[in-house]
């Protein structure tokens, strides 16, 4: 029989690393909530259109990365969510979320993209996003900056540092096009095939190269910075103000373009140097066109997505401490007569929110193992105390609790009213 095993590119995520994952997300929604941002949960698969026309034609995505499949039952044209911007501007449009004025939304989950997998990109990988729809002022475009930096400070992430650039509108880029393609004519030697297919139909996608031979002279291309006009300059300035009064560094870097044609005016990515070459952990910007262009009433937004696998690895090559999770209690049952009266009072107590872990016997469905097993396991649970249900103790309506950690006296508790000592197992979390 062929050997089952994941895709290549798609992972599981198993305890105890799974424990790093909701302790992030947790982390995020607190913060989300602090910040008035809803949560929004969209489809993972989507028309193909949706992303053709959402993120551009000839962009990495759309033209090589997305899983496309048809409906085997009537023949749609599907695909699994790249990114989930397109997504929420579609349920915003469709649902008329705009119709009593701006949304701050936020969303986790899977996204699916078609690369060579490698340390930090993977097929199936995992975005936290926020898209502030329906607002144009630059404040926004620093509150979704100030929501990300505030992330990498609680997560007690160092050594992020953020980059910012703007694309201006789109007429303003049409004179930067034409100086881009005249440039790039003079460098062709050097463009790779991607390059020369997109000279004509794309050339900002060219600055956003991963190919060393072409770096140094993309360096040197003309600087969509030299074509803004004023309002442009003005409104990367508004951002740049409430940034430095916040006490938020940033540097200006003339090529970060992203890799989708709905962006205008601020983009930027917070970079790290310490995950090689995958050292973006989290990018975005403002589009301001893409809910017109998805039939909606004209709208402005800005928002931005982090790569979860990305920043957990950076928690990891930083080596911070993710909080463990433990149980407060363990159970000892040395004698199967004693399990449902023992499970009865873990019920009690877990419904005073304290978090019992039970033991059982592994693989097998006689007795319960000896009691220095019980006290072994007991012990590697982490756990600060053993709840034991022995005979005498039942006998006389009692469980011992016995500390694990520390030096404490071993006491006994009344079965019947777990309700009154529950607390007392509860450890500082
Ligand atoms: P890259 O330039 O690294 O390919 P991107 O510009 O394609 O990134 P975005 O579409 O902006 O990435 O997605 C936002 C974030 O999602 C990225 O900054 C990154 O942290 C994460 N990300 C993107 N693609 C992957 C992937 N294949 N595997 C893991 N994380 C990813
Ligand atoms: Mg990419």
């Amino acid at each position: 029989m062929q050997r089952l095993a994941a895709i290549k590119g798609m992972n599981d995520i198993l305890p105890p690393d799974s424990a790093c994952w909701e302790w992030l997300e947790a982390v995020v929604r607190s913060l989300m909530q602090r910040y008035a941002y809803r949560a929004i949960r969209t489809p993972i698969v989507e028309s193909t259109a949706l992303f053709v026309r959402g993120l551009g034609e000839v962009t990495d995505i759309v033209e090589k990365e997305m899983y496309s499949f048809e409906d085997r039952l009537n023949g749609e044209q599907l695909t699994l969510r790249p990114e989930a911007t397109a997504g929420v501007v579609r349920a915003a449009v469709e649902h008329s979320l705009l119709h009593d004025g701006g949304k701050r939304l936020y969303y986790m989950g899977p996204m699916f993209r078609h690369e060579r997998p490698q340390r930090g990109r993977y097929r199936q990988f995992h975005q936290i996003g926020v898209e502030a729809l329906g607002f144009a002022g630059a404040e926004l475009d620093a509150e979704v900056i100030l929501l990300a930096h505030a992330l990498w400070a609680e997560l007690g992430l160092a050594h992020v540092r953020l980059e910012l650039n703007s694309l201006g509108q789109p007429e303003e880029r049409k004179a930067h096009r034409a100086a881009l393609i005249a440039y790039f004519e003079q460098h062709k030697d050097l463009l790779d095939e991607d390059a020369r297919r997109r000279l004509y139909s794309n050339p900002l996608r060219i600055l956003d190269t991963k190919n060393p031979v072409m770096q140094a002279m993309v360096e040197a291309a003309p600087q969509l910075m030299d074509y803004l006009g004023d309002a442009s300059r003005g409104h990367l300035q508004a951002v740049q103000r409430i940034l430095d009064a916040a006490g938020v560094a940033w540097r200006i870097n003339p090529r970060l373009v992203r890799g989708m044609d709905y962006y205008n005016l601020t983009v930027f990515e917070f970079v790290t140097d310490q995950l090689g070459s995958q050292g973006t952990i989290c990018g975005g910007g403002r589009y301001d066109y893409l809910i017109g262009q998805m039939g909606g009433k004209a709208a402005p937004a800005v928002g931005w997505a982090l790569g979860v696998e990305r920043v957990l690895e950076l928690l990891k090559e930083q080596e911070l401490a993710v909080p463990a999770v433990v149980p407060d209690a363990y159970a000892v049952v040395p004698d199967a007569h004693a399990l449902p009266v023992a499970m009865a009072t873990l019920q009690q107590l877990r419904a005073q929110g304290i978090a019992v872990q039970m033991h059982s016997a592994a693989g097998s469905a006689q007795g319960m193992g000896s009691m220095k097993a019980q006290f072994k396991k007991a012990d590697a649970s982490g756990a600060r105390y053993a709840l034991v249900f022995g005979v005498d103790e039942l006998q006389a309506g009692m469980v011992s609790v016995k500390p694990l950690r520390d030096a404490g006296e071993q006491v006994q508790r009344p079965l019947t009213e777990a309700a009154l000592w529950a607390a007392s197992l509860q450890s500082a979390r």
